[in-house]
C-alpha cells in the first residue's frame, strides 16, 4: 500500500473539500466513506427513466454570501443560476415565502405598502393570524411538538421583509451545479494524491500515527459512552407522475397541522435550463414528512437544547484529546450548517 499522509473519514461536502485542500498541498489522502457513495446528504440519483436529478436527502440549494467558498466551488462545477422560492399552500391558497408584502397582501386580502407594515404586524391579531397559519402547524410537525407549545412569540423573530422580494434566500449567490450535485464530490476528489475508500467505516484506533479528519456522528465514534445524541429524522416518498408539471415550482409547504407531510418537492424545476425535461409529460415529486429519531435512522436535524448542548461538547473534549484527531461536519460539531458552511468550515481549518 502506497504512503498515506492523512485519511478524511466521511465524504460530504466537508470531508470531500478537506480531502482536496491536503492534495493539493502534495499529501497523499486517503478518503474512507461508509455508504458505497459519496456526496453526504448532498446525494442525488438520476432517474433512468426521465434523467430528472432526485435530492435523495431533501432538496439542496447550494447558496453563500462567501467569496472564498463561492470562488473554491466554482473550480469544479458552473451553476445554473436558479433562484430559490419556497410556496406555501394554506387551506386552498399558495402564498409566496418568506414573510413579506407578497403573503400578507393576499393573506389578508389587503393592499399595504412597505412603509405600512411594520405597524400592520405589531397588532398582535395580525401576527397571530399569520403565526397560526404558517408557522405554528409547521414547527409542530417538524419537531414532532404539540401545537399548543409552540411559543407564539417566535414570530416576533422571524424577519418580515417590507417589500415584494419573493426570493428565498438572501445570498447573491446560489444555483444548482449544471452538471449535478454528484459531479461536485467526484471533481473533488478527481486528484493523483487522493485515493478512496468506500463502504469503510472509520472506528477508533484505525490508521496509527496517521491524521485523520472525521465527519461522523461524534457519538457514534464512542460507542455511545456518555449517551446518544438527539435528532429529528425524515421520511421521504417519491412518485413518478405522467404529467409535465405538477406544482409549478420546485417546493411547497403544507403548513397546516392537518396535512402529514411538511413538503412536497418537484425537482425538474431545479433545472429550468433542461428544456427537454421541462416539458416531458412525466415529473417527479418527494413528499417529505418529518419523522422521530432512534439510533440507526438517518440524523437530519441536531435537536439542539441545553442538554444535547452539553453532552456534544462533552463529546468533543473526548474527541480533543486524541492525539491525531480532527472531528467536523454537521455530524462531528453536531449542528446544522448548510452547504457553503460546511465547505467554509473545511477552507479555514488549520491543516
Ligand atoms: C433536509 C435538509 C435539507 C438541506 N438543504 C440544504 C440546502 O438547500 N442548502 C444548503 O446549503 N444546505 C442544506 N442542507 C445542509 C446540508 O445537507 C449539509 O450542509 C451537508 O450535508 C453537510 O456536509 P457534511 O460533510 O458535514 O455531512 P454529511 O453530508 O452528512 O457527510 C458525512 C459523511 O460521513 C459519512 N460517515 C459517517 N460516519 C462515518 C465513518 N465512521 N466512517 C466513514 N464515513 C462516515 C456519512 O456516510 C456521510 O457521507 C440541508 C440539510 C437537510 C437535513
Amino acid at each position: 500500500m502506497q504512503e498515506i499522509h492523512a485519511v478524511v473519514a466521511g465524504a460530504g461536502i466537508w470531508g470531500c473539500t478537506l480531502a482536496r485542500r491536503l492534495a493539493e498541498k502534495g499529501m497523499k489522502v486517503l478518503v474512507v466513506e461508509s455508504r458505497p457513495v459519496v456526496g453526504g446528504n448532498v446525494r442525488c440519483e438520476i432517474d433512468p427513466e426521465t434523467g430528472i436529478e432526485i435530492h435523495l436527502y431533501g432538496s439542496h440549494i447550494f447558496h453563500t454570501h462567501n467569496d472564498k467558498v463561492w470562488s473554491f466551488v466554482r473550480r469544479f462545477v458552473e451553476f445554473n443560476g436558479y433562484q430559490h422560492k419556497v410556496m406555501a399552500h394554506f387551506k386552498g391558497k399558495t402564498y409566496f415565502l418568506p414573510l413579506g408584502l407578497s403573503l400578507i397582501n393576499k393573506f389578508f386580502n389587503t393592499e399595504l405598502k412597505p412603509c405600512e407594515i411594520a405597524a400592520f404586524m405589531k397588532d398582535e391579531n395580525n401576527s397571530k393570524a399569520i403565526f397560526d397559519a404558517f408557522f405554528r402547524g409547521y414547527t409542530s410537525k417538524q419537531w414532532g411538538r404539540d401545537p399548543e407549545s409552540i411559543d407564539p412569540s417566535i414570530i416576533r423573530r422571524v424577519p418580515v421583509r417590507e417589500n415584494y422580494d419573493v426570493n428565498y434566500f438572501n445570498d447573491y449567490n446560489q444555483g444548482i451545479p449544471l452538471s449535478g450535485y454528484n459531479s461536485l464530490f467526484e471533481r473533488l476528489l478527481d486528484h493523483p494524491n487522493i485515493s478512496l475508500e468506500c463502504g469503510r467505516a472509520y472506528r477508533i484506533g484505525d490508521f496509527p500515527g496517521t491524521k485523520v479528519y472525521y465527519s461522523g456522528p461524534v457519538d457514534k465514534l464512542f460507542n455511545y459512552k456518555l449517551g446518544e445524541l438527539p435528532w429529528r429524522s425524515l421520511k421521504f416518498e417519491t412518485e413518478t407522475l405522467d404529467i409535465s408539471d405538477y406544482q409549478g415550482t420546485s417546493v411547497i409547504n403544507y403548513p397546516d397541522i392537518s396535512v402529514p407531510y411538511t413538503r412536497i418537492h418537484e425537482f425538474k424545476h431545479y433545472h429550468p435550463e433542461c428544456k427537454d425535461t421541462m416539458t416531458m409529460a412525466k415529473t417527479i415529486i418527494m413528499r417529505e414528512f418529518p419523522a422521530a429519531w432512534k439510533n440507526g435512522d438517518e440524523p437530519y436535524y441536531p435537536i439542539s437544547d441545553k442538554s444535547s448542548q452539553e453532552l456534544s461538547g462533552k463529546y468533543l473534549e473526548e474527541a480533543a484529546k486524541i492525539p491525531n484527531l480532527v472531528v467536523g461536519g454537521r455530524l462531528g460539531g453536531y449542528k446544522y450548517l448548510d452547504m457553503d458552511q460546511a465547505m467554509a468550515a473545511a477552507l479555514e481549518l488549520e491543516i
